[in-house]
């Protein structure tokens, strides 16, 4: 499902097309795909809100699928195994980032599905250094949509500082934090989620959260450490309020609004806040350990790929009940 145009997803921007499966070059898998994931920021570059960064391009970039071909130059993979790949395609290993385990904030970092071509296919080819093992026992259609809220939701997890047994704030209640929630509770940690809407309250409770009330709403403990999901700087604010000193508030947004203006008292004490770019790919594999061992459950809504557009026309809507996952 190709890209030539951005457009309006009304207008069904994606057109099924044919071309050769090429590849895979000496350092590359072809992967056949089974599964890939949609994400928001597949709806941003579909619609142009996203600038894109090559044209005609096949987004997605939360793909799981069965390695077909090796390049000449590959160890460590067999045809026939299951691989998944993320958003991260590829950094320059070089810089001063890429070589202190920051890999994230490469300034040459390419990414799939934007700069390459992504899973809304029936193939893809892949760098076989940024490509996953999957666990097995997770299925695709499952492991999927852990391969981007997932990911950076656990790398909020481990940004935020909390420790086995720590209070955890959760601010917004996304699919994200579904999954950050899982980990925290593997972890032992009590969790705390915010969010108005009394669906996800109840839903974050039957996860096993400590309590779930909305952002005005006092838990009546102070929090260890705090992530906010919601794209919306008040809610920044929100979850200062409830850190106790020393303790973080991570910003697992990729946008913000804006930061109101706050009181410095709120931030002494030695409280911070963090921000979340990206992930490396240490995160995405000790993420997916996790949620085999775990093991995390997801909610997903199945389309076949051709139905590409309107996965993403629901997604817009606010329309799914779970992560869509297109199927080839
Ligand atoms: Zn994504
Ligand atoms: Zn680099």
């Amino acid at each position: 499902m190709t890209l030539t145009h951005p457009d309006a997803i009304e207008a069904e921007p994606l057109k099924a097309t044919q071309t050769a499966a090429n590849g895979p070059a000496p350092d590359e898998l072809l992967l056949r795909v089974e599964a890939c994931a949609v994400c928001r920021t597949d709806l941003q570059l579909v619609e142009g809100d996203l600038k894109a960064r090559k044209l005609p391009v096949v987004p997605g970039h939360q793909v799981a699928g069965v390695v077909e071909r090796t390049g000449d130059r590959v160890s460590g993979w067999e045809m026939g195994e299951r691989a998944a790949i993320t958003w991260l395609a590829g950094t320059c290993g070089i810089c001063k980032f890429c070589t202190s385990g920051r890999e994230n904030l490469c300034l040459e970092a390419r990414f799939t599905g934007w700069d390459r071509d992504g899973g809304y296919a029936d193939y893809v080819t892949a760098r076989a250094d940024f490509a996953f093992h999957l666990p097995s026992g997770l299925d695709p259609a499952d492991a999927a949509p852990l391969l981007c809220g997932g990911v950076i939701g656990y790398r909020s997890l481990k940004r935020s500082g909390i420790q086995p047994g720590g209070r955890l704030g959760l601010f917004g209640y996304g699919a994200s934090a579904h999954l950050a929630l899982q980990v925290a509770r593997y972890w032992g940690c009590e969790a705390y989620v915010f969010t108005r809407s009394r669906r996800e309250q109840e839903r974050a409770l039957a996860t096993g959260a400590t309590w779930a009330g909305g952002y005005s709403d006092s838990p009546g403990a102070l929090l260890d450490a705090a992530i906010t999901f919601a794209p919306v700087g008040d809610v920044v604010i929100d979850a200062l309020r409830n850190v106790d000193r020393g303790g973080a508030v991570t910003i697992n947004a990729i946008h913000l609004d804006r930061i109101p203006q706050f009181s410095y008292d709120m931030l002494w004490w030695e409280r911070e806040l963090r921000s979340v770019a990206n992930v490396t790919r240490e995160d995405a594999r000790e993420f997916l350990d996790l949620a085999g061992r775990i093991p995390v459950r997801t909610d997903i809504q199945t389309f076949p790929l051709q139905n590409a557009n309107l996965a993403l026309k629901l997604l817009k809507q606010g329309a799914l009940w779970g992560t869509a996952v297109l199927l080839t």
